[in-house]
């Protein structure tokens, strides 16, 4: 199970190719699984509440049958200390690589290790009943040892191991869709934020290694790549003699020309005091660059960024939409709002309301604040009634709708090259989005048509989303 953001996604495919190598064979179905695993997300509650409510599940599952669980991810201390006591293993994603030593130091065998005298095969192949030695004369698979579980070594500092990591192959989960982690932690602090307490300071993964799988990606026909990374636009910064991100994206630009697959290459998610006129100029200038930029904004309030430790300012952030609208006026814009932090005041709200109309998103994610343990935050007072909260979140995503319906409704007349993603819900549609990342309906039951590149006439818009049918 996969919570949270996109890094987590991409950590998963690594995992998998890990598990994979130990001679398990993935399945959909929960119940014949042997190895089942959460990749955790302490940024907010809600997924936290749902690795409680999953771990009770498997644990009660124990009772009946052998299985091994695990959690890594982003965890933040407290958490881990919690799940110490209720997962097999927990360990960050730098350790990753150290995983099948885990389960064999514990006297796990695995699938590939396997000798059938002191096993058992589940019907329908390598799905293994593991055969643990019981220490305590129970159920094999009650408590099984954990590893770095001392609570002296802290997850926080930098840690090199996430070098392996990133050398793992990832088995894509996509066939045309692909996330490259190019960088992981975060420097910046933000009050509210727990992600430099889970996934510690900034580390830039090699830029040759970067460029060999974009390269990659690119030849096999992946048709949208997207880079990750906490703060993607400090690439670079933490290592001596390596490119800044801007040379990075002029670097995956030169590759896009030579290879010459059609392809969107993304990012995310910057951080608007490293957003430099560099960067901009850059996806300006090659066409492999995807014209969307997601920057974060957080509130429209300068007083609350201050408390928000946010490090740029509106007018910071004005300079970097302004050279966006420049230098690449097709590009749509998407930014993350936190509405009801600590303190917030209805005029300072307002700002935010105000800000929508200047820099008119196309999309905003738009969290109502909840105070996360770890985070700065967390010691100061939650002090804006939650019916306060919704209101103000209802109030910014009607004026996003309205904002967004107005760009949507001038495409239509318009032809639009979009990706098709998947089938729609409704029968005789299919779903994708175009290079802008807006979400797009697509009159069609060609499913074939899924991880390609199509040209559709745009007759319809909502809120949100365009529809259309396809240009032959
Ligand atoms: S920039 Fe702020 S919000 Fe983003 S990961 Fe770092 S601390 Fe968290």
């Amino acid at each position: 199970m996969v919570l949270g953001c996109q890094m987590n996604l991409s950590d998963s495919e690594r995992v998998k190719s890990v598990i994979e190598a130990m001679g398990f064979t993935p399945t959909e179905n929960e119940a014949e699984a042997s190895l089942l695993g959460v990749l955790s997300c302490s940024v907010r509650q809600k997924p936290i509440d749902k690795v409680y409510n999953k771990i009770y599940v498997w644990n009660r599952q124990k009772n009946h049958r052998n299985i091994i669980t695990f959690v890594s991810g982003c965890v933040l201390p407290n958490d881990r200390e919690k799940f110490l006591k209720l997962f097999d293993f927990v360990f960050p994603m730098s350790e990753l690589n150290d995983f099948p030593n885990m389960l064999k130091n514990y006297g796990i065998v695995t699938p590939l290790s396997l000798n059938h005298s002191n096993s058992q095969l589940l019907e329908g192949g390598n799905k293994m009943i593991f055969p643990l030695p019981s220490t305590t004369g129970e159920t094999p698979f009650k408590p099984i040892k954990k590893l770095n579980q001392n609570p002296d070594k802290p997850i926080l500092p930098v840690n090199q191991d996430i070098f392996g990591l990133w050398n793992v192959k990832p088995s894509y989960q996509s066939s045309f869709e692909a996330f490259v982690p190019i960088q992981n932690g975060c420097d910046k602090f933000c009050s509210f934020c727990a992600v430099p307490y889970t996934r510690g300071r900034e580390i830039s993964r090699p830029s040759t290694d970067i460029l060999d799988e974009i390269k990659s990606l690119m030849a096999e026909g992946y048709k949208t790549i997207t880079l990750l990374g906490q703060n993607v636009n400090s690439y670079g910064l933490d290592r001596e003699g390596e490119l800044s991100f801007a040379q990075l994206l002029q670097q995956i630009g030169e590759l896009g020309n030579q290879l010459q697959n059609p392809c969107w290459v993304y990012f995310t998610s910057p951080h608007p005091r490293d957003m430099s006129r560099d960067v901009i100029e850059t996806i300006a200038t090659y066409q492999v660059l995807a014209k969307q930029i997601h920057l974060p904004l957080q509130s429209g309030d300068d007083q609350v960024l201050i408390k928000m430790n946010r490090k740029h300012n509106l007018d910071r952030y004005r300079e970097s939409v302004g050279q966006i609208r420049e230098l690449i006026p097709q590009a749509t814009l998407f930014t993350d709002i936190i509405v009801g932090f600590t303190g917030e005041t209805e005029e300072q709200f307002q700002n935010t309301l105000k800000s929508f109309e200047e820099f008119q998103f196309n999309m905003a994610y738009i969290a109502m604040y909840s105070p996360r343990p770890g985070a700065q935050s967390y010691r100061w007072d939650d002090d804006i009634p939650p019916a306060t909260k919704k209101d103000r979140l209802h109030n910014l995503s009607e004026t996003l709708e309205t904002i967004s319906f107005n760009y949507n409704q001038k495409l239509i007349g318009s032809q639009v090259k979009v990706l098709v993603k998947d089938k729609e819900r409704k029968t005789g549609f299919l779903s994708g989005y175009t290079e802008g990342k807006i979400v797009t309906r697509i009159k069609s039951k060609d499913v074939s048509l899924i991880g390609k590149f199509v040209v559709l006439q745009v007759t319809e818009a909502s809120g949100f989303s365009i529809a259309g049918e396809l240009v032959l």
